[in-house]
């Protein structure tokens, strides 16, 4: 990763990068910013660029031997610790079984995620790893793991960097197993805890480390990227980055939303349920179509409100800007052209309004049956409206 390939934060990169060519880089470092923030991105720069062996005054030099290894997360002076669940007999992909039980084991899966999404929160890391309805965490053994890593010389670069992510999910017990080696650490050793909720990480192991806020990038430096990455009209970029709240996990779900096949046509049919509640018949297959959605999954959920709220706003590009400027596919542009006179001026802010407070519901394990069908009763009184 290198500093250039991250959106924004140009502040926090200038204070990073003189820290290591000043020889002043403090230990025991906390990113602390909200979900989205790039905070994940910013760590792995940041020691990609301690350990680059041509380091260049403004980015490492992408190319050296140190560096190809960090841009596969393979580095062997490179350690990660965040939470995990213990999975008895996994199926490798090279057809053997074993156990996953710590953050090593289950680097293989967390190199694939975060090349899929650089911003993944902990509940899409949990649906990316199978977690099911266990809560990951960071476990004792993950400490004295780490511990007897740290012992050993380091491999290829001078320091030995952990980057520990999401150390809300530390159990006491690993803590403070981690607390001695932050307070006596071995020569060249770095940590990098990556958080984004200060309240929640253990106190002692707050006041050893060294705190770096790191805000989000600022609106027109999202809309840029955005405009650049998707190849969106400003209008369009500006309006996903008002929907996520500069949040790049939710530009990316609303820019390049996860759907399968079968989405267009299960919008397609929630849409015209919505829209014909009033009628008896609909009001039973509304009932059944929410008692299948309440079942799928938190994230294929949200995934769905995300691709609505895609559908929704393309609608809207289509309403008033024609269809030149509109990403829908064939199949979507003919499902949903029928859909785009019903959204205007007078409902639009309430529909996305419903949609957002929807998604954010559901992060918070709402209902989803009360959930789903309360929304559907909404949207359908503003289709009709
Ligand atoms: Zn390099």
């Amino acid at each position: 990763m290198l500093f250039k390939d991250i959106i924004g934060h140009v502040e926090i990169k200038n204070r990073l990068r003189k820290s290591v060519l000043e020889n002043r880089i403090s230990h025991a470092q906390l990113f602390l910013g909200s979900e989205g923030s790039g905070t994940l991105q910013l760590a792995i720069a940041y020691a990609q660029y301690i350990c680059c062996l041509k380091r260049m005054d403004e980015d490492s030099c992408g190319v050296c031997s140190s560096c190809i290894k960090y841009n596969k997360l393979i580095h062997p002076d490179l350690h990660f610790v965040f939470p995990v669940v213990t999975k008895k007999n996994y199926a490798m992909p090279d057809g053997n079984t074993r156990d996953l039980i710590s953050s090593s084991d289950y680097m293989f899966l967390f190199r694939k995620a975060f090349a899929e999404n650089p911003h993944q929160n902990l509940n899409q890391w949990m649906a990316f790893i199978e977690a099911e309805n266990k809560q990951g965490i960071i476990a004792v053994d993950e400490s004295s793991e780490l511990i007897r890593k740290l012992s050993l010389k380091t491999y290829e670069s001078d320091y030995k960097i952990t980057i520990i992510w999401m150390p809300e999910k530390m159990r006491t017990e690993a803590a403070n197993h981690l607390l001695k080696i932050i307070e006596e650490p071995p020569n060249k050793t770095l940590f990098i805890l990556v958080a984004e909720n200060s309240d929640q990480i253990i106190n002692t192991i707050l006041s050893r480390t060294q705190l770096i806020k790191i805000n989000k990038p600022t609106d027109d430096e999202l809309i840029t990227a955005v405009m650049v990455k998707y190849d969106y009209k400003k209008e369009q970029a500006a309006y996903i980055v008002h929907l996520a709240d500069g949040n790049q996990n939710e530009v990316q779900s609303l820019a390049h939303p996860d759907i399968d096949d079968d989405s267009t046509k299960e919008l397609l049919t929630w849409w015209r349920l919505c829209y014909g509640f009033n009628l008896p018949k609909n009001q039973y297959d509304l009932i059944a179509w929410v008692d299948v959605q309440a079942k799928i999954g938190r994230e294929k959920q949200k995934n769905f409100i995300l691709y609505s709220m895609h559908i929704f706003r393309e609608c809207m590009m289509l309403q008033y800007a024609g269809e030149s400027t509109v990403r829908m596919n064939d199949e979507e542009l003919k499902a949903f052209t029928k859909f785009a006179p019903m959204i205007n001026e007078n409902n639009c802010h309430e529909f996305v309004n419903e949609l957002n407070k929807a998604y954010f519901h559901i992060e918070r394990n709402a209902n989803p049956k009360i959930l789903f069908l309360d929304l559907s009763f909404k949207l359908g009184r503003l289709l009709r409206s």
